[in-house]
């Protein structure tokens, strides 16, 4: 995978180097499928997945314009966070570009259920997040976590908190052939006793963090920082999306600033 400069206007694109047509807007209508992770795809069927955690420090670093490469259908794991990512885009360093930045800026409460999962978003004069999750595994539990775009630093508080996955899921999709390359190297893996990894958690509420790290980088499809105070309960790939298509199917939600 590489990252490019792009000029003004030219948002978030992927580009998929080893077929075809590989050209898809980082954008939440080109979501097709949200079920182990946010799956683009474009008008020929080219896909990219597993986006999010990329999605999330493209939002963490404040990067507007970015051509990303990629010779294979799915972004690299890494270690199931954002901050390897995070690295690389400090490494390069960030150009400050001659155009005024967008912002879509919320307008009036939008809300989305599912079951008892729900997100919703109020004006505010920042970004911010309260997000609780409730799981029934006793290790997980119920965490909150509530991010200020005044006091929170994506880089300090969130962009190290890894993926997690429950021993029960993972025997279930080795049987179904999938993540062959899976290990506890890309994942936080919990069973009734407790996190496997020998290390341990980074963060006490490492589950929440990440959910929140998800959520961020799935709500930047929405192609445009967002100004607001959301909330969210149980919330997921699917949910998330679902949100955005609710937001912008109003024109009377928001206005872009
Ligand atoms: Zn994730």
């Amino acid at each position: 995978m590489s990252l490019i400069p792009a000029p003004c206007n030219t948002g978030l694109i992927f580009k998929r180097t080893d077929v075809p047509n590989g050209e898809i807007k980082a954008n939440y209508k080109n979501v097709t499928e949200t079920k182990l992770g946010t799956t683009l795809s474009n008008e020929f069927g080219v896909k990219i997945s597993t986006i999010e955690h990329l999605m999330a420090a493209i939002w963490g670093c404040g990067i507007d314009n970015l051509i990303v490469e990629i010779n294979a259908p799915e972004a690299p794991i890494m270690d199931g966070s954002s901050e390897p990512f995070v690295f690389m885009i400090e490494c390069a360093g960030i150009n400050i570009q001659e155009e005024v930045r967008l912002v879509v800026e919320i307008l009036k409460k939008v809300r989305v259920e599912d079951g008892d999962k729900f997100i919703e978003v109020e004006p505010a004069k920042e970004f911010s997040l309260d997000l609780q999750i409730d799981f029934a595994n006793h290790q997980v539990k119920k965490q909150n976590f509530a991010y200020h775009s005044v006091s929170t630093s994506f880089k300090v508080d969130i962009c190290r908190a890894r993926t997690f996955t429950f021993k029960h899921e993972i025997d279930y999709l080795q049987k179904l052939g999938l993540i062959k390359g899976g290990s506890l190297d890309n994942a936080v893996v919990v069973d009734e006793n407790g996190v496997i990894n020998k290390e341990g958690l980074r963060y006490n509420d490492e589950f929440v963090r990440h959910k929140t790290l998800d959520f961020i980088g799935d709500i930047y499809l929405a192609g445009y920082y967002i100004i607001g105070h959301f909330k969210g309960f149980k919330s997921g790939h699917g949910i998330n999306n679902k949100f955005l298509h609710k937001l912008f199917e109003d024109p009377s939600n928001y206005r872009l600033v």
